[in-house]
Protein backbone atom coordinates (compact mmCIF):
# COMPACT_ATOMS: atom_id res chain seq x y z
CA UNK A 1 0.00 0.00 0.00
CA UNK A 2 1.27 3.69 -0.73
CA UNK A 3 -0.31 5.97 1.47
CA UNK A 4 0.09 9.70 2.31
CA UNK A 5 -1.52 11.28 5.15
CA UNK A 6 -2.74 14.64 4.98
CA UNK A 7 -3.91 16.93 8.01
CA UNK A 8 -3.16 20.14 10.15
CA UNK A 9 -0.17 20.00 12.30
CA UNK A 10 -0.97 18.86 15.48
CA UNK A 11 -4.23 16.52 14.00
CA UNK A 12 -1.96 13.14 14.94
CA UNK A 13 -0.27 12.18 11.74
CA UNK A 14 2.65 11.08 13.17
CA UNK A 15 1.37 9.19 15.84
CA UNK A 16 -1.08 7.12 13.22
CA UNK A 17 1.53 6.46 10.96
CA UNK A 18 3.77 4.76 13.62
CA UNK A 19 0.83 2.48 14.20
CA UNK A 20 -0.44 2.07 10.81
CA UNK A 21 2.77 1.93 9.27
CA UNK A 22 3.83 -1.26 11.55
CA UNK A 23 -0.01 -2.80 11.21
CA UNK A 24 0.56 -2.84 7.42
CA UNK A 25 4.56 -3.51 7.35
CA UNK A 26 5.64 -0.57 5.10
CA UNK A 27 8.21 2.20 6.42
CA UNK A 28 6.89 5.35 7.80
CA UNK A 29 8.65 8.42 6.22
CA UNK A 30 8.38 11.76 7.95
CA UNK A 31 9.46 14.36 6.35
CA UNK A 32 9.72 16.28 9.45
CA UNK A 33 11.48 13.97 11.26
CA UNK A 34 14.46 13.49 8.45
CA UNK A 35 15.16 17.05 7.93
CA UNK A 36 14.98 17.65 12.01
CA UNK A 37 17.46 14.60 12.32
CA UNK A 38 19.43 16.52 9.53
CA UNK A 39 19.36 20.02 11.64
CA UNK A 40 20.75 18.25 14.83
CA UNK A 41 23.05 16.57 13.11
CA UNK A 42 24.24 19.80 11.56
CA UNK A 43 24.14 18.32 7.74
CA UNK A 44 23.59 20.69 4.46
CA UNK A 45 20.29 19.72 4.38
CA UNK A 46 19.51 20.83 7.93
CA UNK A 47 21.68 24.05 7.28
CA UNK A 48 19.15 24.44 4.50
CA UNK A 49 16.28 23.53 6.24
CA UNK A 50 16.44 25.23 9.52
CA UNK A 51 15.50 29.05 9.11
CA UNK A 52 11.96 27.69 6.82
CA UNK A 53 11.24 25.13 10.12
CA UNK A 54 12.06 28.34 13.21
CA UNK A 55 9.77 30.37 10.79
CA UNK A 56 6.68 27.98 10.53
CA UNK A 57 7.66 27.97 6.90
CA UNK A 58 7.59 25.58 4.38
CA UNK A 59 11.03 24.65 3.46
CA UNK A 60 11.22 24.82 -0.42
CA UNK A 61 10.17 22.19 -2.63
CA UNK A 62 13.54 21.63 -4.31
CA UNK A 63 15.37 20.73 -1.34
CA UNK A 64 12.03 18.82 0.14
CA UNK A 65 11.30 16.87 -3.00
CA UNK A 66 15.33 15.70 -3.92
CA UNK A 67 15.00 14.68 -0.37
CA UNK A 68 11.62 12.34 -0.55
CA UNK A 69 13.11 10.84 -4.26
CA UNK A 70 16.16 9.60 -2.87
CA UNK A 71 13.83 7.95 0.26
CA UNK A 72 11.45 6.40 -1.88
CA UNK A 73 14.10 5.25 -3.89
CA UNK A 74 15.67 3.03 -1.24
CA UNK A 75 14.45 -0.58 -1.37
CA UNK A 76 12.24 -0.28 2.02
CA UNK A 77 9.84 1.59 0.27
CA UNK A 78 9.45 -0.23 -3.31
CA UNK A 79 6.61 -2.11 -2.06
CA UNK A 80 5.06 0.45 -0.14
CA UNK A 81 5.00 3.65 2.09
CA UNK A 82 3.68 5.50 4.04
CA UNK A 83 4.49 9.62 3.88
CA UNK A 84 3.66 11.67 6.73
CA UNK A 85 3.96 15.41 6.27
CA UNK A 86 4.59 14.82 2.12
CA UNK A 87 3.34 16.25 0.27
CA UNK A 88 2.43 19.34 1.72
CA UNK A 89 1.50 21.42 -1.26
CA UNK A 90 0.19 20.32 -5.11
CA UNK A 91 3.85 21.02 -6.60
CA UNK A 92 5.04 18.42 -4.63
CA UNK A 93 1.92 16.61 -4.88
CA UNK A 94 2.75 16.07 -8.81
CA UNK A 95 6.24 15.67 -8.07
CA UNK A 96 5.00 12.63 -6.38
CA UNK A 97 2.80 11.54 -8.52
CA UNK A 98 5.79 11.72 -10.97
CA UNK A 99 8.41 9.83 -9.23
CA UNK A 100 5.84 7.18 -8.72
CA UNK A 101 5.06 7.22 -12.17
CA UNK A 102 8.57 6.56 -13.17
CA UNK A 103 8.98 3.68 -11.23
CA UNK A 104 5.59 2.42 -12.35
CA UNK A 105 3.62 2.90 -9.16
CA UNK A 106 0.72 5.35 -7.83
CA UNK A 107 -0.49 6.11 -4.68
CA UNK A 108 -3.20 4.12 -3.82
CA UNK A 109 -4.76 6.19 -0.73
CA UNK A 110 -4.43 10.12 0.20
CA UNK A 111 -6.07 10.11 4.09
CA UNK A 112 -6.98 13.40 5.62
CA UNK A 113 -7.14 13.29 9.04
CA UNK A 114 -9.53 15.99 10.26
CA UNK A 115 -9.63 18.66 13.47
CA UNK A 116 -10.47 21.92 14.76
CA UNK A 117 -8.16 24.66 15.20
CA UNK A 118 -9.04 24.37 18.87
CA UNK A 119 -7.90 20.82 19.06
CA UNK A 120 -4.56 21.16 17.02
CA UNK A 121 -3.64 23.78 19.41
CA UNK A 122 -4.56 22.16 22.41
CA UNK A 123 -2.47 18.92 20.98
CA UNK A 124 0.55 21.03 20.21
CA UNK A 125 0.73 22.67 23.11
CA UNK A 126 1.33 20.02 25.45
CA UNK A 127 3.52 17.76 23.00
CA UNK A 128 6.75 17.09 24.28
CA UNK A 129 9.40 14.61 22.69
CA UNK A 130 11.97 12.46 23.96
CA UNK A 131 15.39 13.05 23.32
CA UNK A 132 16.77 9.63 23.75
CA UNK A 133 13.82 7.70 22.17
CA UNK A 134 11.86 10.27 19.59
CA UNK A 135 8.73 9.27 21.42
CA UNK A 136 6.45 11.65 21.10
CA UNK A 137 4.20 12.68 24.29
CA UNK A 138 0.86 14.65 25.02
CA UNK A 139 1.60 16.14 28.80
CA UNK A 140 -2.20 15.36 29.22
CA UNK A 141 -3.28 12.90 26.73
CA UNK A 142 -0.51 10.54 26.76
CA UNK A 143 1.23 11.70 29.91
CA UNK A 144 5.23 11.05 30.15
CA UNK A 145 6.69 8.91 33.42
CA UNK A 146 8.15 11.79 34.34
CA UNK A 147 6.96 15.41 32.98
CA UNK A 148 9.95 17.23 34.63
CA UNK A 149 12.63 14.77 32.76
CA UNK A 150 15.79 16.58 31.49
CA UNK A 151 15.24 13.96 28.53
CA UNK A 152 11.72 15.45 27.47
CA UNK A 153 11.93 18.75 25.33
CA UNK A 154 9.28 20.94 23.51
CA UNK A 155 9.70 21.36 19.53
CA UNK A 156 10.84 24.98 18.71
CA UNK A 157 8.27 25.64 16.45
CA UNK A 158 4.95 24.26 18.67
CA UNK A 159 5.55 27.89 20.75
CA UNK A 160 2.20 29.34 20.69
CA UNK A 161 3.78 32.40 17.59
CA UNK A 162 4.63 29.75 15.34
CA UNK A 163 2.14 27.35 15.66
CA UNK A 164 -0.18 29.92 14.87
CA UNK A 165 1.67 30.53 11.32
CA UNK A 166 1.86 27.09 10.51
CA UNK A 167 -2.09 26.85 10.93
CA UNK A 168 -2.00 29.67 8.26
CA UNK A 169 0.37 28.02 6.34
CA UNK A 170 -1.15 24.46 5.96
CA UNK A 171 -4.99 26.72 5.02
CA UNK A 172 -2.86 28.79 2.33
CA UNK A 173 -0.79 26.17 0.79
CA UNK A 174 -1.52 22.63 2.09
CA UNK A 175 -4.92 22.10 2.58
CA UNK A 176 -5.43 22.62 -1.45
CA UNK A 177 -4.05 19.47 -1.97
CA UNK A 178 -7.36 17.85 -0.35
CA UNK A 179 -8.98 18.82 -4.02
CA UNK A 180 -6.30 17.50 -5.45
CA UNK A 181 -6.56 14.33 -4.24
CA UNK A 182 -10.57 14.47 -4.59
CA UNK A 183 -10.25 14.75 -8.28
CA UNK A 184 -8.20 12.31 -8.65
CA UNK A 185 -10.17 10.05 -6.64
CA UNK A 186 -8.11 9.13 -3.96
CA UNK A 187 -9.09 10.96 -1.09
CA UNK A 188 -10.51 9.32 2.52
CA UNK A 189 -11.58 11.66 5.16
CA UNK A 190 -11.32 11.05 8.82
CA UNK A 191 -12.36 12.20 12.26
CA UNK A 192 -9.11 12.83 14.28
CA UNK A 193 -11.28 13.67 17.37
CA UNK A 194 -10.99 10.73 20.24
CA UNK A 195 -8.89 8.45 21.50
CA UNK A 196 -5.96 6.67 19.77
CA UNK A 197 -6.89 3.83 19.07
CA UNK A 198 -10.16 4.92 18.00
CA UNK A 199 -9.06 7.27 14.94
CA UNK A 200 -6.24 4.24 13.85
CA UNK A 201 -9.75 1.92 13.93
CA UNK A 202 -11.27 4.80 11.45
CA UNK A 203 -8.12 5.38 9.38
CA UNK A 204 -7.80 1.35 9.41
CA UNK A 205 -11.31 1.33 8.17
CA UNK A 206 -10.91 3.89 5.96
CA UNK A 207 -7.70 2.68 3.78
CA UNK A 208 -9.88 -1.04 3.62
CA UNK A 209 -6.57 -2.75 5.97
CA UNK A 210 -8.24 -5.24 7.75
CA UNK A 211 -8.45 -3.68 11.86
P1 LIG B 1 3.76 18.56 12.13
O1 LIG B 1 3.95 17.11 12.49
O2 LIG B 1 3.50 19.37 13.34
O3 LIG B 1 2.74 18.75 11.07
P2 LIG B 1 6.24 18.24 10.71
O4 LIG B 1 7.11 17.52 11.67
O5 LIG B 1 5.57 17.43 9.65
O6 LIG B 1 5.14 19.05 11.54
O7 LIG B 1 7.03 19.41 10.00
C1 LIG B 1 7.81 20.33 10.72
C2 LIG B 1 8.39 21.34 9.75
O8 LIG B 1 9.27 20.69 8.81
C3 LIG B 1 7.38 22.08 8.88
O9 LIG B 1 6.81 23.20 9.54
C4 LIG B 1 8.26 22.49 7.69
O10 LIG B 1 9.09 23.60 8.02
C5 LIG B 1 9.15 21.28 7.53
N1 LIG B 1 8.56 20.30 6.59
C6 LIG B 1 8.15 19.03 6.87
N2 LIG B 1 7.65 18.43 5.78
C7 LIG B 1 7.73 19.34 4.77
C8 LIG B 1 7.36 19.34 3.40
N3 LIG B 1 6.78 18.26 2.82
N4 LIG B 1 7.59 20.46 2.67
C9 LIG B 1 8.16 21.54 3.20
N5 LIG B 1 8.52 21.62 4.50
C10 LIG B 1 8.31 20.53 5.29
P1 LIG C 1 1.17 15.69 13.90
O1 LIG C 1 2.19 14.69 13.41
O2 LIG C 1 -0.07 15.69 13.03
O3 LIG C 1 1.73 17.06 14.09
P2 LIG C 1 1.31 14.25 16.46
O4 LIG C 1 1.05 12.83 16.10
O5 LIG C 1 2.70 14.63 16.78
O6 LIG C 1 0.65 15.21 15.32
O7 LIG C 1 0.34 14.62 17.68
C1 LIG C 1 0.34 15.92 18.27
C2 LIG C 1 0.20 15.79 19.78
O8 LIG C 1 -1.11 15.29 20.08
C3 LIG C 1 1.18 14.81 20.42
O9 LIG C 1 1.55 15.32 21.67
C4 LIG C 1 0.38 13.51 20.56
O10 LIG C 1 0.81 12.77 21.70
C5 LIG C 1 -1.03 14.04 20.77
N1 LIG C 1 -2.06 13.16 20.18
C6 LIG C 1 -1.99 12.42 19.05
N2 LIG C 1 -3.14 11.75 18.81
C7 LIG C 1 -3.99 12.11 19.82
C8 LIG C 1 -5.35 11.76 20.17
N3 LIG C 1 -6.08 10.93 19.40
N4 LIG C 1 -5.88 12.33 21.28
C9 LIG C 1 -5.15 13.17 22.04
N5 LIG C 1 -3.87 13.53 21.79
C10 LIG C 1 -3.30 13.02 20.69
Amino acid sequence: MRLVLVGPPGAGKGTQAEIIAERLGIPKISTGDIFRANVSGGTPLGLKAKEYMDAGELVPDEVTNDMVADRLAQDDAKDGFLLDGYPRNTEQAKVLDRILDEADATLDVALELTASDDEVVRRLSGRRVSKSTGKVYHLEFDPPADPDSPDLYQRSDDKPETVKHRLEVYAEQTAPLIGFYEAQGKLKRIDALGEVAEVTERALAAIGAPA
